[in-house]
């Protein structure tokens, strides 16, 4: 709370002005029915045409700045709250940018994208309506009752014997209502949740005749969702007609209890006028505060999400080193490019992803990694390049501990494909460089490399053919074909490649390898594959089972050490 504080600070002197402006303009308002009741007792009785246009022209005076006032104040408090937002969101965004991946595994990213746009979007409405009503509520409340008071203390003490039945049921029905919106809106959440997984996964479900069974799933939570609008809103509809019946007996009341005084000479014609003025004016105040109460429990829940990033410290794991004091051309004490010195690392802390794992590659070497799903391949070259801070042992880079380089310095060494690695919507020659402006030689030979020319030609756009949204308009081969070039081009020290090749066939893969042995000699190379024919040239070949290795060295020699690797072996390449 006091992080979002600290954003509303700055804007604090406009926010103070504009408060002020509201303040005189509700003060206009205010005194709107006072002059009223003045000139109906006063100045009409006398029939003085002069005196009647001289107050009438105050009344349009004061209904004027009121107006002026208020509108201006309100397009301050419009300001002020977009600004705060807009500072808040920027931060929230390049806080999120810099959490370390174990911190996006702990929040997840759907959570991330609602703080940053439901829950920005709470606060930023509730800053807007605070300054417009915050100010002006409690003034026509405290104001209106101080007003009435002076006109007639008997008339006042009607409305403030109304006014805590009307506050009850408001903030009664209120809450109850807050509550059931709270629970439709989780329904509705699973309800999105469910349309998501039946539009995308809809080929999944249809091959698998699925659809009457997720026809089943969606009615259930349609069900829900609707069934707990109706409650809701029945509960929330009693609200008007309640408060109207009380308001609407006030206003009886007061009619009849003035007439009576007034018949008795206890006050005036006009201040029954003005007391019905009142009564309204005080009544939509109350309402006004009690909405405010409503919405700034909402928008506290929102700022309490957005702080907890905010306020979240820096992972200590991922400590970066200063930019430049990495170091690493100086420091080629080490004969091997790459080293792992028995590394251990566990996600949840609880059991290892992997554990016991040693290598070393020489610069320009190749290192190919097999092994079963989620025997923690992926883990290797998430932790080589510093996504998470290992457990146990070292990982060396030309014999420097990347603890002990900057993350940038060390990530722009690599050039990587991920598996299920992401295309953005913009053309080919966009995702390709991503950014770095590298020169247009450089992105044409690394698409050549990664086989990618031939459908690039084939489109009337070449480079310019616009990827559309995850990369639905290429085939899976071609996708992949994109990623490969993006992670070639700016010829990286390190070629990192997570089953980056599976979509292709085997042709197109057979003149991948034979490119990246071409024109990657001294790129130092590690190539995650499930075929072996796709690694079996690696300089060196890994067999990984269940986070441990299993067996190591090269083609030949594991197929004679490594039961495991023979296996797979036989019953890709073997006669079975
Ligand atoms: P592979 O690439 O060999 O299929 P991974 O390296 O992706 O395997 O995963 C190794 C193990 O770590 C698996 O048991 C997987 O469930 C687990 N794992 C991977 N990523 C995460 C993550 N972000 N959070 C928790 N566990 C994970
Ligand atoms: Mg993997």
């Amino acid at each position: 709370m006091k992080t979002i504080i600290s954003y509303i600070k700055p804007e604090l002197k406009r926010m103070i002005w504009g408060l002020s402006i509201k303040f005189v303009g509700t003060i206009m308002d205010l005194c709107i029915p006072w002059i009223l009741a003045y000139m109906i007792d006063n100045i009409i009785s006398k029939r003085d045409i002069k005196q009647i246009y001289l107050w009438g022209l105050l009344m349009v005076v004061c209904a004027t700045i009121g107006v002026f006032a208020n509108v201006y104040a309100n397009r301050n408090a419009a300001a002020v709250g977009r600004d705060v937002t807009c500072n808040l969101r920027y931060d929230l965004y390049k806080k999120i940018n810099t959490l370390s991946s174990s911190q996006i595994d702990y929040f997840t990213v759907p959570s991330l994208i609602s703080r940053l746009t439901t829950d920005t979007n709470n606060i930023h409405r509730t800053i807007c309506i605070m300054q417009r009503l915050g100010v002006r509520a409690p003034i026509l409340l405290i104001g209106g009752i101080m007003i009435t008071l002076t006109l007639d203390p008997v008339l006042t003490f009607i409305l403030i014997l109304i006014m805590p039945f009307i506050a009850f049921f408001i903030s009664f029905i209120s809450k109850r209502g807050v509550s059931l919106y709270m629970s439709l809106q989780k329904s509705i959440d699973s309800l999105v949740r469910v349309i998501r997984e039946n539009i995308t996964g809809v080929k999944v479900i249809k091959a698998f005749s699925k659809a009457d069974y997720e026809r089943e799933r969606f009615y259930r939570v349609n069900k829900d969702v609707s069934e707990k609008d109706t409650t809701a809103s029945m509960v929330m509809s009693l609200n008007q007609p309640i408060v109207n019946i009380l308001f609407n007996l006030g206003l009886v009341l007061v009619v009849v209890v003035g007439a009576y005084r007034v018949e008795k000479g206890a006050i005036q014609v006009g201040v029954i006028v003005a007391f019905l003025s009142y009564f309204t004016i005080i009544l939509t105040a109350m309402k006004s505060v009690t909405k405010l109460f409503i919405m700034y429990f909402k928008a506290e829940a929102s700022a309490i999400r957005v702080s907890e990033i905010l306020e979240v410290e820096k992972d200590l794991d991922i400590e970066d080193v200063d930019m430049g004091k990495t170091n690493l051309k100086n420091s080629c004490k080490s004969e091997y490019h790459i080293q792992f010195k028995n590394v251990a690392f566990s996600y949840n802390k609880k059991s290892d992803a992997i554990k016991n794992i040693s290598f070393e590659i020489k610069t320009g070497d190749s290192l190919g990694i097999i092994g079963p799903i989620g025997s923690g391949k992926s883990t290797i070259i998430l932790l080589l390049m510093g996504f998470y801070k290992i457990d146990e042992g070292e990982i060396l880079i030309n014999g420097v501990n990347i603890d002990d380089m900057n993350k940038a310095e060390l990530r722009n060494m690599f050039g990587v494909v991920f598996q299920n690695d992401y295309l953005f919507s913009k053309s080919i020659y966009e995702n390709i460089d991503l950014g770095r402006n590298l020169p247009d030689e450089e992105i044409k030979k690394a698409a050549i490399s990664a086989q990618a020319m031939d459908f690039i030609d084939q489109s009337e756009y070449g480079f310019q053919k616009i990827i559309s949204q995850k990369g639905n308009n290429l085939s899976g081969g071609q996708k992949q074909r994109v990623l490969l070039a993006r992670a070639f081009a700016g010829n990286p020290e390190i070629l990192l490649l997570d089953d980056a090749s599976s979509a292709l066939d085997f042709k197109t893969d057979m003149r991948l390898r034979e490119s990246i042995l071409e024109n990657y000699k001294a790129t130092t190379k590690i190539i995650i594959d499930s075929r072996i024919n796709s690694i079996k040239k690696c300089s060196k070949i890994m067999v990984l089972d269940g986070g441990q290795i299993v067996g190591y060295g090269d083609h030949e020699e594991l197929l004679k050490s490594c039961p495991m690797y023979f296996e797979i072996n036989e019953i890709q390449n073997g006669d079975l």
